[in-house]
């Protein structure tokens, strides 16, 4: 729509300015340092930083009806920079310019209910949001699209000189990360260090084909993000992962979203999450306060997060009713079909444990809830997921079995709705339903397959030489397998 067309009041903030005031703000010691550095963990402490707006207040300026309105109008407005996750320009990262927004389509990705024969089956009414339909296949996309338009304005200032983006990766991150830099050109190199062996062969071929450096060391997630941490410590690179907290930024636009699903009216809602790095926990958590904050939505909606029972450090860390008596222990992993959250450190469990206190203090105890599940309950719930057209990876069924765990154990109300969170497409992580059919899981990861959810194609072969015959007679076998009737002559 042309801006002639919105209503008066709303035009002159459509298009918006960089009017914000960014600085890195340390979680542990509360020290602020300026964003024109390449920094990802405090000089001082060490501890992990959250990105904070100095001029924040000034959004309080304007009551939430109209934020409402303005995000509401602006999805008719037909300017690339604002039509992926920076539609939430001044919540996201008001100081990029829009002239450096990279825009790759990432962002409202759609929530697809379960029809009333899965919902029957969970107990509960619940749709998938499917951020598989983001552009690199992940909902990792909504973070990088921030962290490489910020690097991208970097890049811009004089005598900045090349960047070199690396990360440490279960698999999506790096595919995100090649993929946005990809789009830049000569501007920002990227380099990738994933676990050998550990991520599937989709994953594996995302970054290759973008064209990314591709470092494959032994061991498991954690391991390459020790080495990562170090090269970030001592050389001149821009760490990718989810301590940079620009991607926390542009991830929380999944929680706008889900508001903005619901028109805002967030009451008797939950959104169930999986738990790998916690990054993106956290993310959703922060999205929800500070549309709260700004009177976007009056209720926080419950938040649920699942972990897998082979990678359980958060789910074991909240298995301690006594807040006093938590401490976090990290785990050691082992093999796990939700592969893209087999962590057992996750970075960011400093900033789950503070914003998940925040959310409690405003929206009571039970407004967060951490299960965890089996790996049998992930692959049947997956597949159980997707025998009904929903289009969920293992993460996905993930999700869906923490959602069963929690109706089981009365965390989600009767009449609650829940809002899963299928982080991955499908098409990413098929080959663990190939093991599923082919019961070929290793005996480590505990997975028996159910027969009724096996299936695998049947090869239908001419019983004739004759060319001429060979078509009716493949017909004729189907015809009689699929015990179709003939038409009336
Ligand atoms: C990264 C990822 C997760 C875990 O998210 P965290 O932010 O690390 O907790 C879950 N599912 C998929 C598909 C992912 O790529
Ligand atoms: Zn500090």
């Amino acid at each position: 729509m042309k801006i002639s067309e919105f209503p008066e009041d709303l035009r002159p903030h459509l298009i918006p300015e960089p009017t914000g005031r960014l600085v890195y703000r340390c979680l542990e010691c509360g020290r602020e340092y300026g964003i024109d550095e390449l920094l990802y963990t405090c000089p001082n402490c060490r501890g992990l930083f959250l990105l904070v707006d100095l001029h924040e207040d000034r959004l309080k300026e304007q009551p939430g009806s109209f934020w409402r309105r303005l995000f509401d109008y602006r999805k008719l407005l037909n300017v690339p920079a604002l039509k992926g996750i920076f539609l939430y320009y001044e919540l996201i990262a008001p100081v990029i310019p829009l002239t450096h927004i990279v825009y790759l389509g990432e962002g409202h990705t759609p929530q697809v209910a379960a029809n009333a024969d899965l919902a029957g089956t969970v107990g509960r009414a619940f749709a998938f949001k499917n951020d598989g339909q983001n552009p690199s296949a992940s909902f990792k996309d909504r973070g990088m699209a921030p962290a490489l338009s910020y690097l991208n304005f970097l890049a811009s200032q004089p005598g900045a000189g090349k960047i070199l983006a690396i990360c440490a990766s279960t698999g999506d991150t790096s595919a995100a990360a090649a993929l946005y830099s990809s789009y830049l050109g000569d501007k920002i190199a990227s380099a990738v260090l994933l676990p050998h062996g550990k991520v599937t062969p989709q994953q594996l071929a995302q970054p290759l084909g973008a064209g990314a450096r591709v470092l494959e060391i032994p061991g498991v997630f954690d391991d390459c993000m020790k080495v990562v941490e170090a090269l970030a410590d001592g050389y001149q690179v821009a760490l990718l992962n989810s301590k940079n907290s620009w991607r926390i930024r542009g991830q929380e636009s999944y929680a706008y979203e889900v508001a903005q699903w619901f028109d805002y009216e967030t009451a008797g809602k939950a959104v169930v999450v999986p738990i790998g790095n916690a990054g993106n926990i956290t993310a959703v958590m922060q999205g929800f306060l500070r549309f709260h904050d700004l009177g976007l939505i009056d209720t926080l909606p419950r938040i649920v997060g699942v972990q897998s029972r082979h990678a359980n450090p958060v789910f074991r860390y909240y298995a301690e009713p006594d807040r006093g008596r938590r401490v976090f222990v990290p785990v050691a992993v082992t093999p796990s079909v939700a592969q893209a959250a087999m962590i057992g450190n996750p970075v960011s469990m400093p900033r789950v444990i503070r914003l998940a206190d925040e959310y409690t203090r405003r929206a009571g105890e039970a407004a967060v809830a951490v299960v965890e599940v089996s790996e049998q309950e992930i692959m049947d719930a997956m597949l159980l997921a997707n025998r009904h057209g929903h289009i969920a990876c293992t993460q996905g069924g993930e999700s869906l079995a923490g959602l069963m765990a929690a109706v089981r154990a009365a965390i989600i109300d009767r009449d609650e709705y829940a809002v899963l969170d299928a982080t991955a497409h499908h098409l990413k992580f098929v080959g663990f339903q190939q093991m599923y059919f082919d019961d070929a899981f290793p005996p480590e990861f505990e997975v028996t397959p159910k027969p009724e959810y096996q299936n695998r194609p049947q090869l239908i072969t001419p019983k004739t030489d004759k060319p001429e015959e060979k078509t009716g007679d493949l017909a004729g076998q189907i015809a009689r397998l699929l015990g179709l009737t003939p038409r009336p002559r």
